[in-house]
């Protein structure tokens, strides 16, 4: 019997579980048994491979070849495993020259086509990311995924095109341009705030979100410009360090999207999915182990929900615990994933069904109107702190632009954060820091003033108290204030406006 080993990784979410592939051939009919909790895609891979190796003459065993996955108990999903489990059988046939695939430290990843190209995979990103974690100090990964492997540091990557580099020389190093912070993750220009006219109000309250990053809910006719800013929070948002970089673009390596020719993500991702959106596409789903929805893709971003009133009330419903949680826990039928969904939510909606431009003009009745209001209310709406109305802008003010650039906006969000970070002791928003930590820097009574008589009526939740000076704080740290006073907490209760008031 000879035996050949070499190295995998099993995807469960983000998180990985290094695999050893090992081939054994031995006496017996030339079948081919593979064990160790491996799904059809993986028993696929044998069929692939067998043509892959006669298609460039490389001998396939005559005899019997066991290939066992383990651990066993970690289900095997994905296409990646080919390019290991081909060179455990090389290596169980003594037939590459090459050393390095043999030694235990060394990985792979990477599907094989029916002619031996090496096609790319999904995923290569968390899969190098877990290798490296786990000791593995060389991996091979397809070319067309070098560069996406490549941003990982302290570990060595080998791209391979094709099954019979492995038999002729170690690949190189292939020169890769080095990815500059100015490439944009999509391609195109992003959109600056700079293109926006007349709208200097809705600018400024966009700039309080971000800054504390406070949910938003803007209400307002066609035309009056919510998905333009809706659109630019990200361009003002703090640009990803690099362990938030390597955790945003894990998330869009599942999915395949990432740009090739610039991987990583090194701007706050913008997500805006169908006012039709399923759950299952909000959240995350799917067969095997659930893939990340909309709310994961936006992770450190901004998700943008537009025409929200057209949204199902159930689905909408179902933000509200990743909201709390800042992660979601999606089960399926091989087992529970953890993805995490820290996201800036906005919310965009005609102010009434007959989207009349102003509200002197609106003809809708108020028993329509606070129908039409309903289904953004509740529990989801308690979680927006700031609720604005957009008008289309005045002619006059049509023909000048905004005169604030996002490059200026991401400056004075980036030094109101800091203030808010030196003070709550870590990288936390005012909007996400913890009830624990915001009550150790208690106001002066004083400052409360305005929101006594909401108390006094019933208007104002103590989870509406709470909101509002999170807010506050944001508008302090904004003006440079060592602390909010009563007209921070005044000016926070306007932003924190009822829908019947908008
Ligand atoms: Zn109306």
């Amino acid at each position: 019997m000879a035996l050949g080993a070499a190295q995998s990784v099993a995807m469960q979410g983000l998180s990985a579980i290094p695999v050893t592939i090992e081939a054994a051939t031995g006496r017996g009919l030339p079948t081919t048994q593979l064990v160790g909790k491996a799904d059809i895609s993986v028993r696929e891979s044998v069929q692939r491979l067998r043509a892959a190796f006669t298609h460039i003459n490389i001998p396939w065993p005559r005899s019997r070849i066991t290939l066992s996955l383990s651990p066993a108990d970690v289900p095997k999903t994905g296409a990646h495993y080919d390019l290991a489990i081909a060179v455990a059988i090389l290596n169980a046939q003594r037939i590459s020259a090459d050393n390095t695939l043999r030694e235990a430290h060394t990985a792979f990843l990477g599907e094989v086509g029916l002619d031996g190209h090496i096609v790319p995979v999904t995923g290569v990103l968390p899969m190098v990311l877990a290798l490296r974690q786990k000791g593995i100090k060389r991996i091979y990964v397809p070319a067309a995924n070098y560069a996406e492997a490549s941003v990982v540091p302290d570990i060595d990557v080998a791209p391979i095109n094709h099954l019979q580099d492995l038999l002729q020389h170690t690949p190189g190093e292939q020169p890769v341009p080095a990815q500059t912070a100015s490439d944009n993750q999509h391609g195109s220009p992003a959109p600056d705030f700079c293109d926006i006219r007349g709208q200097r109000q809705a600018i400024e309250t966009a700039l309080i979100a971000a800054a504390g990053g406070h949910h938003l809910l803007m209400l307002g006719p066609p035309g009056s410009g919510k998905s333009m800013i809706a659109a630019r929070i990200p361009s003002i948002l703090p640009r990803l360090n690099f362990e938030e970089s390597l955790e945003v673009t894990s998330i869009h390596s599942i999915l395949g999207e990432l740009n090739p020719a610039a991987p990583l993500m090194t701007e706050a991702p913008f997500v805006a999915p169908h006012p039709r959106i399923t759950a299952a596409a909000l959240l995350g789903g799917g067969s095997g182990f659930a893939k990340p929805g909309a709310i994961s893709r936006a992770h450190r971003g901004v998700l943008f929900l537009d025409e929200c009133t057209e949204i199902k009330s159930s689905t909408l419903d179902l933000l509200r615990t990743p909201l709390q949680e800042k992660e979601i826990r999606l089960s399926r039928s091989q087992g529970t994933v953890t993805y995490p969904a820290h996201f800036q939510l906005v919310l965009a909606g005609n102010s009434c069904p007959c989207g009349a431009p102003t509200v002197a003009e609106c003809r809708c009745s108020s028993s329509v109107k606070e129908r039409y209001r309903q289904k953004i209310s509740g529990p989801l709406l308690d979680r927006i702190d700031i609720r604005m109305r957009l008008e289309p802008p005045r002619m006059g003010l049509l023909s000048t632009n905004s005169s604030v650039d996002s490059g200026t906006l991401r400056g004075i969000v980036a030094t109101a954060r800091k203030r808010a970070q030196k003070r709550w002791g870590r990288s936390v928003t005012n909007a996400a820091v913890d009830e624990k930590t915001l009550r150790k820097v208690p106001l002066q009574a004083q400052a409360l003033e305005p929101t006594y008589p909401l108390l006094r009526a019933g208007m104002l939740s103590a989870r509406g108290l709470q909101r509002t000076i999170r807010l506050a704080w944001t508008i302090a740290d904004l003006n440079n204030q060592q602390a909010p006073g009563s007209a921070e907490i005044a000016e926070a209760l306007e932003l924190r406006v009822s829908l019947e008031d908008l």
